[in-house]
């Protein structure tokens, strides 16, 4: 690329040394030639009246030796030459600066000699007396004049050519150089200075970069929260099974060892299945997942059915309002997100407490609210319920077997659905949570 850009920025400095100098001599070269004709002119207008007074020896002598004069009558013979022998010249009538004085006047003309590489400007007036006075001047052609130059534009152009060569090397090294750095450090990409259109898109790759950081190092913490949340109730178990095969528990102590082992390996068992979960709904959408219309308020309902025996348990009242709504969703997903959320709504619940669970339609869209009288959410911890493994109040969720998975399971399955979630909760008054499926 650094050459290409190099080659080019140099092919078009020398294409416009060439058009530059391609155009001067042209430009020169008519300016040139009027000059000419102006000198000739000036010249007849001297001669004339000699030439009326035939005073011809006068003449010959006075003027400029290169100068060629030439009388002509009306009808072309030539009657009087200084360089040559004029009763030996053809007839005139047929040179276009003769013809074009005889109609206006006065004529001009330029010839190319054959043998030398000069040209003949030729200028022709009409006489009193009606003779044609022409005077003409042989002068080095255009090429000759470009040719006595070319050592001049050789060097201006190889100067030219050195200027470029070292301006093309200085703007690519400053085109290229951020981009060369910023390939090389990337984690240092704010301190490169970029020019202007470059600055979007280091920005673009800085945002990246900070977000491949920030996702390596979630999975570092997610990982080491899933070994330490594995590794208590496995403490536990282990525990429990090491005191009965010592054979230190009284047998109400087996009993009590072996609830807590089934207790513990239960809570084990639902770590690995939300973690299994979570993984699968961390892969980007699969095509086999199946997405078509479901009847919300369906969902809703076999969920508030399944969970009355919990809510019994909680002493709280658990009922579902509403209508029937169709979204386009996957079932097993919509069920999950139900029960994670009524599942919260009772846990984190107080004695005669209500979650009341809402599905409606709102103008285009289909609500879903989950509602409770509960304990609340602090303000500080609203912002990170979401995350995994985040509990407010560590000791509850853990009495009540909670692992802190549920709502990000909540979350990425609001995602799939391009569903938006909505959090609004008060401490001691309850928590209120509202998906918008659209
Ligand atoms: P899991 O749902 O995986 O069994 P969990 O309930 O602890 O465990 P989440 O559902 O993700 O995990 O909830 C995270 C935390 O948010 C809970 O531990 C709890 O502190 C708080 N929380 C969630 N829902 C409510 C709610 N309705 N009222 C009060 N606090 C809540
Ligand atoms: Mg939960």
């Amino acid at each position: 690329m650094k050459k290409k850009i190099n080659l080019q920025l140099m092919l078009i400095a020398i294409f416009a040394i060439v058009a530059t100098l391609v155009m001067t001599s042209a430009a020169f070269y008519d300016l040139f030639s009027e000059q000419v004709f102006d000198d000739l002119k000036i010249y007849s207008r001297i001669l004339d009246k000699d030439v009326l007074a035939e005073n011809v020896e006068y003449f010959e002598e006075t003027v400029d030796s290169k100068l060629r004069i030439t009388v002509i009558q009306k009808d072309g013979s030539v009657i009087f030459d200084n360089m040559a022998d004029f009763d030996e010249m053809e007839n005139h009538s047929q040179r276009p600066e003769i013809m074009e004085a005889l109609e206006q006047g006065e004529g001009t003309a330029i010839r190319m000699s054959k043998t030398s590489d000069k040209n003949t400007f030729y200028y022709a007036s009409v006489l009193e007396n009606g003779n044609i006075l022409r005077v003409s001047k042989e002068v080095q052609s255009i090429w000759s004049i470009f040719e006595s130059s070319v050592p001049m534009i050789l060097l201006i152009m190889a100067a030219l050519v050195i200027s470029s060569i070292l301006m093309a090397h200085i703007l690519t090294k400053r085109l290229i150089t951020p981009v060369e750095q910023l390939a090389q450090n990337l984690d240092q990409a704010q301190e490169i200075h970029a020019y202007e259109e470059l600055q979007p898109f280091m920005d673009m790759i800085n945002r990246q970069h900070e977000d491949i950081v920030k996702s390596a190092q979630l999975r570092q913490e997610f990982t080491a929260n899933v070994s330490h949340e594995l590794k208590t109730p496995l403490t536990s178990i282990s525990g429990y099974a090491e005191l009965i095969e010592t054979g230190m528990a009284s047998p109400e102590d087996v009993q009590r060892f072996a609830s807590g082992i089934h207790k513990n390996s239960q809570r084990l068992l639902t770590l690995i299945n939300d973690i299994i979960r979570l993984s699968e709904l961390d892969t980007p959408s699969r095509q086999e997942e199946m997405f078509e219309m479901i009847n919300l308020y369906n969902v809703a309902q076999t969920c508030v059915d399944m969970l009355q025996f919990s809510a019994q348990k909680h002493k709280v009242t658990l009922k579902l309002e509403g209508d029937e709504c169709y979204v386009q969703g996957n079932k097993q997903m919509l069920d999950e997100l139900l029960y994670n959320l009524c599942d919260n709504a009772i846990r984190y619940n107080n004695e005669n407490g209500r979650v009341t669970v809402q599905v409606y339609p709102e103008n285009t869209k289909t609500i879903l609210v989950v509602q409770d009288t509960g304990i609340g959410i602090p303000k500080e911890s609203q912002d990170r319920i979401f995350e995994r493994f985040y509990r407010v109040d560590k000791s509850r969720s853990k009495s009540t077997g909670g692992t802190g998975l549920g709502l990000a399971i909540v979350k990425h399955i609001v995602a799939r659905h391009n569903a938006d979630i909505h959090l609004e909760s008060e401490e001691k008054k309850g928590t209120k949570i509202t998906v918008t499926f659209v």
